[in-house]
């Protein structure tokens, strides 16, 4: 049994940000949900509590081996004032995938789901409503033993924090540039990809400061086998239309499994659109793009929903995707989809809660 939420109010409550300047991650709210995890016991104490630093010994398990998942979804608030959250049985489901690969006890789904109401709904004057705005949440797990020898830890700490962020496109949606990257690489299959665990973030931040260097949005990741397979873009999903097709890499174990990716895929094919899930080259990529049939390329993700791209540089081949201009179906894939989250189109499809 996990027990009641145990509720304590701050006393002193913060000044809200300004709306029109907030920006992604910068500010968070007046209260976050805990609970504790023993061996033995299973997860325990959950409560909501004053946003504080946490305090901890520097032989934290979590601090030395990273033994920790986390999670990323939104709030929304919607015209006539109720607040949308979009498929947030995916995001807990997805933390216990994320669980067992990082040998973490798993959670339970619906109690979770519960708590982040209940915490939203404390702080619900703290989602944004201006257009695009959101309460971006946090769910993460750590490990807590004080203890430095390698296994997994027999004490957790599940966490949630809330952060009102800001329009992900306040100028409206812009192609980015991408680099595609032939020399590091993020994950392997049999590794920890398929987990949203701090390592492989950790992983992709060298790639990542040498694309910007060079005048690149993000990178494109390849397999870490062959470099010849395309797999992630950035911290996105990636799919490619061509010849009136929509392909994106199957799951295998090396990418993250996008709640925005599946929600894509079932949007298009409730359209009639062919989508198709399998392995795909870079190099048929520009095949396609030089025989003409490469129509648009676009990333998924919680963040920005759609992010198209409108160039690839691939060991300095550069190609101009669509003209650089967004495509016509990652236009309606992203009104769609963010038009359902802020509660401005019936929701048919069943995922606003
Ligand atoms: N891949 C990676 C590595 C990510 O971090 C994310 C963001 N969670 C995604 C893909 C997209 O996933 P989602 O659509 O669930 O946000």
């Amino acid at each position: 049994m996990i027990g009641q939420i145990k509720i304590e109010k701050t006393n002193s409550p913060k000044t809200k940000p300004d709306q029109s300047n907030l920006g992604f991650g910068n500010y968070f709210t007046d209260h976050m949900f805990i609970m504790d995890y023993t061996e033995g016991k299973g997860w325990h104490d959950p409560r909501i509590v004053p946003y504080a630093p946490l305090e901890m010994d520097p032989a934290t398990m979590v601090l030395h081996y990273g033994q920790a998942i986390f999670e990323g979804l939104k709030a929304y608030r919607a015209k006539d004032g109720r607040i949308l959250l979009f498929r947030p049985h995916k995001n807990m489901e997805r933390v216990n995938i994320s669980n067992d690969r990082l040998c973490i006890p798993p959670i339970d789904v619906d109690f979770c789901i519960e708590a982040l109401k209940e915490l939203i709904n404390i702080e619900k004057d703290w989602i944004p409503t201006e257009d695009g705005t959101s309460l971006y949440i946090r769910p993460f797990i750590i490990s807590t033993d004080p203890f430095l020898g390698v296994r997994p830890s027999k004490t957790y700490k599940y966490i949630v924090i809330l952060s009102p962020v800001g329009a992900y496109y306040p100028e409206g949606i812009n192609p980015v540039k991408i680099y595609v990257e032939s020399n590091y690489v993020r994950a392997v299959k049999g590794g920890i990809g398929y987990a949203k665990t701090p390592g492989n973030y950790a992983s992709s931040l060298k790639a990542q400061m040498e694309a910007k260097k060079k005048g690149y949005t993000q990178v494109l990741w390849l397999d870490g086998v062959e470099k010849k397979y395309i797999e992630e873009v950035g911290t996105m999903n990636v799919f490619f239309k061509i010849n009136g097709e929509v392909i994106t890499p199957a799951l295998e174990g090396s990418i993250l499994a996008g709640i925005t990716r599946d929600s894509t895929m079932e949007l298009l094919k409730s359209w009639g659109v062919k989508v198709t899930e399998r392995k795909i080259t870079i190099q048929e990529i520009y095949d396609a793009h030089a025989n003409g049939t490469l129509d648009e390329a676009f990333g998924t993700g919680t963040a920005a929903v759609i992010s198209p791209i409108g160039e690839l540089n691939w060991n300095d081949n550069k190609i101009t995707i669509n003209e650089g201009k967004i495509g016509e179906l990652s236009s309606k894939i992203y009104t769609t989809i963010t038009n359902i989250q802020n509660g401005d189109l019936e929701d048919t499809l069943g995922w606003t809660t």
